[in-house]
């Protein structure tokens, strides 16, 4: 759009204020704009109450139901979960809609909100869930890590800056709209690691500092006005210099959000060196003695002595926590007030792992075979790789993220170099994950010891000889050790790298006796060192 500069208008600024034309022209332009913006601020506060919503349609309710049917198509097990996270998200935004169609009802108001603590293992699905949820309901969805925040007043991100953070999600092209939007329609912050800011009593400034985190996150709980735009930022801060060179009221400019439809879903793993949720909550179940030292419950309820006696291990403790359990752990009775539905997830089992992997909407594995297709290559898994990469995910002991790291280190060679190759098709069984890049290698029809020997040429200059008795010894340990041919050689010889340090130039000949000796570089490198010292001496 062309913009016509009035001369006079040009003019009068230079003959005001004793500036050039180029300056006279950029201000009436900057003024233009400014002057335009305060129009807009100043429609948006008159008719805030009235102002239709942004072209976006209004966000489709659900029920409870349906909302399990979607979050089943991504999350597997973790039914509990699934089932109180549908009943609280549906029921608190046809509530809004609700009171947005019977704005009197001033009871309805003062009904509890489902606001929902969940504890249970890390990577185990608690944020993934509500991230799916979000999706589907299309309101804006904010998911963060209590660590990352601090209490107010303090250095860091305080608890108001989540509310802002929720308006940066939302739709909207002003900052005013987006924040309407979710006053309209409601929006979702799941606060991720809420344990971490537990009071454990062993470090009392910690303490104070966690629980006051805690006691900001509850004022959010409990329908709190937060400032739209950090009081606190440089922007706002010259803003408010600005207001009051012009002589208006500082502040006037900020407006406010109530972070009544805002539904809280606070997540933690409740574990700590110690006393975690699962032995608070032991502990309480034996003092009924309905728990035994080796963590084994009577069934009661059965006829039979024998039965009477039946025993069953109690899986998952997580589940039977109650609100006193989680005050015991360290957060504010307040909170857990304002947080009634309380539930659980289990630890993902392999089998639940091989699930996830073939079942989910999004699986790591479709996610391969639409890559690998990207660069025209075919990519089938077979049962047993999948097995195997799901036995070592689960002694990792990090859930379901294990998946995508135990994945990322089988395949990223193969990602690397097969595309623009001649392969197109790349069956992956257990073979290749177990010995990835030997197989990598035997497949391109390279010698491991020629890549290793290349590679560390690149790397640090130096080539390195491995004669034939050598690689028969790298063969033969790799074998009896079930180890790959390359990360034997890298197990060996990356001492080998401190001949770089040494000035070594040109080929380097590897020897038995070099390999033989697990310390042989280091202890040439110490000695080169000592020679150093005496030289400077
Ligand atoms: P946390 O329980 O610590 O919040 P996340 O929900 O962040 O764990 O899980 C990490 C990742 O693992 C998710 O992004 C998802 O890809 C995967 N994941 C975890 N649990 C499940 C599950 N039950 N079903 C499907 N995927 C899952």
């Amino acid at each position: 759009m062309k913009i016509s500069i009035p001369k006079e208008a040009i003019t009068q600024i230079m003959a005001d204020y004793n500036c050039t034309e180029e300056e006279a022209a950029k201000a009436y332009l900057d003024a233009q704009e400014r002057a335009g913006e305060a129009f807009q601020s100043f429609l948006e506060n008159r008719f805030s109450s009235q102002k239709k919503t942004p072209e976006t349609g209004e966000p489709k309710i659900y029920t409870p139901k349906e909302i399990k049917k979607h979050l089943d198509k991504y999350v597997i097990g973790q039914e509990e979960y699934k089932k109180r996270l549908a009943i609280a998200a549906g029921y608190h935004f046809a509530m809004i809609k609700y009171l947005r169609e019977h704005p009197e009802d001033e009871t309805v108001k003062r009904f509890r909100k489902k606001n929902t603590i969940t504890a249970g293992p890390s990577g185990s699905g608690k944020t993934y869930c509500v991230e799916v949820l979000g999706d589907l309901l299309q309101v804006p969805t904010l998911i963060i890590d209590a660590t990352d925040y601090t209490e107010a007043g303090y250095v860091g991100k305080s608890a108001d800056d989540m509310v802002r953070e929720l308006i940066d999600m939302a739709p909207g092209h002003r900052r005013e709209e987006q924040a309407r939007f979710i006053s309209r329609y409601g929006g979702l912050i799941c606060i991720d690691e809420i344990d971490k800011k537990a009071k454990d009593g062993s470090l009392a400034g910690h303490d104070i500092s966690r629980e006051g985190f805690q006691r900001s996150v509850l004022k959010l709980i409990e329908r709190k006005l937060v400032p739209i735009n950090n009081p606190y930022s440089a922007a706002s801060q010259i803003q408010e210099v600005i207001d009051r060179q012009r002589g208006e009221k500082s502040g006037k400019r900020d407006s406010m959000i109530s972070t009544e439809n805002i539904l809280f879903i606070l997540g933690g793993s409740f574990e700590r060196m110690g006393d975690n949720l699962e032995s608070i909550v032991k502990k309480r179940l034996q003092h009924k003695g309905r728990v035994k030292d080796d963590g084994s419950v009577e069934i009661k309820g059965f006829a039979s002595e024998k039965k009477k006696n039946e025993k069953s291990r109690l899986r998952n403790y997580y589940k039977e926590a109650e609100a006193d359990d989680y005050i015991n752990f360290g957060l504010l009775p307040e909170l857990i007030g304002r947080s009634p539905i309380r539930t659980f997830v289990n630890l993902l089992s392999k089998n639940d792992l091989i699930r996830i992997m073939q079942d989910t909407k999004d699986s790591i594995l479709n996610q391969y075979i639409m890559e690998f297709k990207l660069f025209n290559i075919d990519l089938e898994f077979t049962q047993n790789a999948i097995e195997y990469v799901a036995e070592t995910a689960e002694n990792r002991k990090t859930g379901a993220r294990a998946l995508v790291s135990v994945w990322e280190n089988i395949l990223t060679d193969f990602q690397f170099e097969l595309p623009g190759s001649n392969f197109s098709f790349l069956k992956v069984n257990r073979e290749l994950c177990e010995k990835p890049k030997d197989f990598l290698l035997k497949m391109l029809e390279r010698s491991p010891f020629v890549d290793y020997v290349e590679n560390f040429k690149k790397e640090y200059g130096i080539e390195l000889i491995l004669d034939e008795s050598v690689q028969d010894y790298f063969e033969n340990y790799a074998h009896q050790h079930n180890l790959q041919i390359y990360e034997t050689l890298k197990k060996f010889l990356s001492g080998a790298s401190a001949l770089n340090y040494m000035g070594v130039r040109g080929t380097y000949h590897i020897t038995k006796e070099m390999i033989e000796d697990e310390k042989y570089f280091d202890k040439l490198f110490a000695k080169w060192y000592e020679n150093q010292k005496k030289k400077i001496n």
